[in-house]
């Protein structure tokens, strides 16, 4: 009579001898049975639909992946559309989103109104037919008024000299004053997607006047690198983050702490400005070189630093900031927390109205003669 355990090592060994099998007949199918005799051919009709469906086709990436998934991407655009179920997608290997329109004009709206974000971040959009562009997914497509220009200096080329310092101009606008509305300047850009946001610049417009403070708003931003200005992380994740002090991570996480009110979020960003002010001056009493590189990061430079993402950094610059970023207090968003703030907070898949449709008549457009 056989023990137990003599048959449980028999009854292993058969299942090692099927499983083995198994992989020997499978390992078989790579012998290229079939790969001599004549080529296949798709056939015609799926050829004629494939060119078909790529004419119009957008292809949409996250700027911010880490919160913005494709399936999530998938779901949320054609609401943003206002296209639910009248528009195919699939995703990719490198995590984009190819969205198959039913027409033209469907494509030609959604260009229009664009840019739009997911989760409070932006995406990029572009057409599939123009993928082999180096610029492919590479640019934003914003409106971007330019704030505190004195009157005398508002001609077009003035302002298509700003504006192209924040991207490639399309399209410059001035809009003239009313009685009942402030005159207002604008251009139309390709920002490029890991250009830093820049808010406020000192601008020289003639070397022999004094240089004037410039502001600039984006149309359709959300969320931004508070530290950097990145359209590409949040300010937890920052490298820049490693330069400020614990208290200035609090600030700054209060400040954008959508259960907090209004006046506690601005309380803070105030206080972590001041934070940032004595930084600088007391920098500056120490006869410490303003850099050019500092000076493009406008307001939202982190304290002492004038960093630019990529630019390295200064050891002068870290005085006083000692705390390692592991050791500063200020907790990481996980994707799944940032999906539980969206709902939280008031939805802005941006789509923004043609606010040139407001101004009949006043607006003077200056279109950029056709690129060769
Ligand atoms: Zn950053």
């Amino acid at each position: 009579m056989e023990s137990g355990d003599d048959n449980m090592d028999l009854t292993e060994g058969v299942y090692q001898h099927i499983d083995s099998t198994k992989e020997i007949w499978k390992a078989l199918q790579d012998m290229k049975l079939g790969a001599g005799s004549d080529r296949w051919s798709i056939h015609e009709d799926a050829r004629r639909v494939f060119p078909k469906d790529h004419r119009t086709c957008l292809v949409v990436m996250g700027l911010n992946p880490y919160h913005q998934n494709p399936a999530g991407l998938k779901a949320a655009l054609p609401k943003a559309w206002q296209l639910t179920g009248r528009v195919e997608s699939q995703i990719n290997d490198d995590g984009t989103v190819n969205f198959y329109f039913e027409s033209e004009h469907h494509i030609l709206m959604v260009l229009e109104k664009a840019p739009y974000t997911y989760r409070g971040w932006l995406v990029a959009l572009y057409r599939w037919s123009n993928r082999s562009y180096p610029d492919f997914l590479r640019n934003i497509p914003f409106k971007v008024k330019i704030l505190n220009l004195p009157n005398m200096y508002r001609r077009p080329e003035i302002v298509r000299s700003i504006g192209s310092k924040l991207g490639q101009v399309r399209e410059v606008s001035i809009i003239e004053p009313t009685v009942n509305r402030a005159a207002e300047v604008s251009v139309k850009i390709d920002f490029d997607i890991d250009d830093p946001d820049i808010f406020t610049k000192e601008v020289e417009i003639f070397t022999n006047i004094p240089p004037v403070e410039l502001g600039f708003r984006y149309t359709g931003l959300q969320k931004f690198c508070i530290i950097c200005g990145s359209l590409r992380h949040e300010f937890e994740v920052c490298k820049d983050a490693a330069l400020l002090t614990r208290r200035q991570m609090e600030l700054l996480d209060t400040g954008t702490n959508p259960y907090l009110s209004a006046e506690e979020r601005s309380s803070a960003i105030r206080q972590y400005l001041s934070i940032r002010q004595e930084g600088e001056t007391s920098r500056t009493a120490t006869g410490a070189q303003t850099t050019e590189e500092e000076a493009t990061v406008g307001i939202i430079t982190p304290v002492g630093t004038g960093a630019r993402p990529n630019a390295p950094m200064d050891s002068t610059t870290l005085a006083g900031s000692s705390v390692a970023p592991e050791e500063q207090g200020t907790k990481r968003k996980a994707p799944e927390a940032a999906n539980e703030e969206n709902e939280r907070a008031p939805k802005r898949l941006v789509l923004n109205q043609s606010e040139l449709e407001e101004t009949q008549g006043l607006v003077v457009l200056h279109k950029p003669p056709p690129q060769p």
